[in-house]
Order: C-alpha cells, then structure tokens, then sequence
C-alpha cells in the first residue's frame, strides 16, 4: 500500500511509496482505512527532531477513516465502522485514567518503540503510536473511536489533535472566563482553536498574535477581536490592559522564547497556558523572585487537558449547533501524492489545516 515515509530525521521532505504494509495486527487491534488527516505542526517537530521519534517513520495522528478487520477480543467495534484515530488512547485502568486525567495516560506510548509498519528494506516506526498517512494503519483498539454519521472524515480527523487541543486548553485547562482579556500567540490550527474556545467562554478581548498576515486575518473570522504581529504585542498590553497584562495568555508555538514572551504578557495573578509542543533541550528561565511575587499561574494543556474523549464528544455538540466552525479551518487540501505541497504550507504558515485525502 502506499504511504508517505521520513527516512532520517531531519530530512524535510517526505517519499511517497507504495510498498508498506501495515504490521502487528491481533488480539485487541483493528485495523483502519485512512480516508482522511490532517497536517499538524507535531508531525513538522517530529520530523525535524524538535520531539523525540524514531526513524525511519510514517508521520500523521490527526486521522479518521473505517474500521477493515477487528482482532480477537474487540468489543463495541465492527468492519465497515467510521472512526476517528485518537494517538492517545485511555486504558481505563491506570492512575490517571482513574483520576479522570485519561490525557495524562501514557499506555498509547508503551508501543512506541515498536514498529507499525514494514517495507520490503525493513522496520518503519508510525509517529505517537499511529501514523497516519498511509492507506491502512494497525493500531490499539483504544485509537478507534466511532464518530456519528454526520460527521465526515475531514472534520473528525481535525477532532483527533488540533481542535480538541486548542478548544480544550480555553475550556478545559485555563477555564477562560467571561469578560476577560485574552492573547494567543501562535494562530495556526490550534491557536485558532483557542480563540473559538475563549470566544465561546464569552472573553472580552481576544488578541491573536502571529507573524504571517493570513493567519492574523483568519483568526478575526474566527472570533479574535484584534489581530497583530509580535512586534506589536508590548503595545498592546500597553493600550488594551493598561499596562498590566492580559489575564490570559496561551502560548502555542513550543519555543521557550515565546513562553517567556507569553509570561511577561500575562498580568500578576492572571494564566499563562502553554499549549505549543516543545523541545526537550529548550528551557524557559523564570526567575524564583517573579514565580513567588507575581502569582502568574502557569497551565501547560495537552490534548485539550482533559477526558479526551468527553472533549471530542463536546466538540462534536459545538459543531452541530453551529457554535463552532471547523470547516473553515481547512484551508488546503491534497492527495497523499501532494503531502510535500502540504508540508511547504504548513513551513510558510499559509495553511491553517491542510487535509490530506487518502
Ligand atoms: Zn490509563
Ligand atoms: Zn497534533
């Protein structure tokens, strides 16, 4: 079959090749037709090395598609059902599942080292557990969740990282609450996510931050009440909140400078929430006299920082009503063959989503 493979690290583009096969099929696995993903910046970081994966590897998480086969053992699934792919599924058995916290389970990592596809030169690794462009993807049956038939494969494949990361970190994690100040720094999918989430908590003030126009003017239609280049953020702490900094910020680049950036935006008291995936060597410096003194409380968000399946659930409901609009959020789309057109989208910040057609 065929699928799109980095073969080292740090290489920026990808190979499609039509001789993969998708291994490890069995007892609790189901096996997946991808008709549909999304490009989302994780899969840009794994790539270029920013977060840790193995090589060579079929990247893509944010998938939806219908089931071909279930393994022994499988319930509440069956051939021909239409899915989403979830990278982090739930054991259901673990402390943080019990807490409630089943983002914070980390069953969906313990495959990680263990390969999901082969080609005829050897092993090839799918990015978080999945991978998902690719024709056909093997994975746990806890990555398998039934959508309802309204809602078609692009827009579950968007509910499967991005929106429930970006919507669930102003719902969920920082709990925006209404007529506040809010700035989100980093307005791709997910920064645009979080807008919609500050705006359906009903903030006052929504600033969206980020250097490419296109983007900035995206995030007006999708909520914020002003839009700016980084340059202009000192400025607008400035003349919006008098100086004293928004009362939230969410940082959804990854980079330990624009946290620090988010943290001095934020005001004394006020949250900072750090949705940006980051590297491991990237450290943010705060110093303990600030931490103590200024009382920022800082909210790292993953996954929407939630029951993760309680959040695709509740964006589904916010997407039906009307309350929410996703489909505007692709802006590119492209066959699997067009997967380094995506990626060059995604470098220039051009695209918001692109959806990839499988
Ligand atoms: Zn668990
Ligand atoms: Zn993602």
């Amino acid at each position: 079959m065929r699928a799109a493979v980095l073969h080292e690290i740090g290489q920026d583009k990808l190979e499609v090749l039509d001789d993969v096969e998708a291994v490890g099929f069995g007892p609790g696995k189901v096996r997946i037709r991808v008709r549909a993903t999304g490009l989302c910046h994780s899969d840009v970081s794994a790539m270029s090395g920013v977060l840790p994966q193995p090589a060579p590897f079929i990247p893509g998480h944010e998938g939806a598609g219908e089931i071909l086969d279930i393994g022994d053992g499988v319930a509440g699934l069956t051939p021909g059902q239409r899915v989403l792919l979830c990278w982090l599924p739930a054991c259901g058995t673990c402390p943080a599942c019990k807490r409630g916290q089943t983002q914070l389970c980390l069953a969906g990592f313990m495959n990680a080292g263990t390969p999901n596809f082969k080609r005829p030169g050897g092993d090839v690794f799918g990015f978080a557990g999945t991978g998902t462009f690719t024709e056909e993807v093997v994975v746990d049956a806890g990555c398998a969740v039934p959508i309802p038939d309204d809602v078609p494969y692009d827009i579950a494949a968007l509910i499967g990282c991005g929106v429930t990361t970006g919507l669930g970190a102003a719902i969920n994690t920082a709990k925006v609450e209404a007529g506040s100040s809010v700035a989100v720094i980093g307005c791709g999918g997910v920064g645009i996510s979080a807008i919609q989430g500050a705006k359906l908590q009903g903030a006052a003030q929504i600033i969206a931050v980020d250097p490419v126009e296109s983007r900035r003017e995206a995030a007006l239609r999708f909520g914020a009440t002003e839009a700016i280049a980084p340059d202009a953020l000192a400025d607008a702490k400035q003349r919006i909140t008098a100086g004293e900094g928004f009362d939230y910020v969410f940082e959804v680049v990854g980079k330990s400078a624009t946290a620090r950036t988010a943290y001095d935006t934020t005001r004394r008291g006020g949250t900072l929430c750090i949705v940006g995936a980051g590297a491991l060597d990237d450290h943010l410096q705060l110093n303990m006299f600030e931490l103590f003194f200024d009382e920022k409380r800082i909210l790292p968000s993953m996954y929407g920082g939630g029951d993760v399946l309680t959040s695709y659930e509740r964006t589904i409901a916010l997407w039906r009503a009307g309350r929410v609009d996703l489909e505007s959020l692709i802006t590119h789309r492209v066959p699997l063959a067009g997967i380094n057109e995506a990626l060059e989208q995604m470098r220039t910040g051009t695209a918001l989503r692109t959806c990839i057609e499988i």
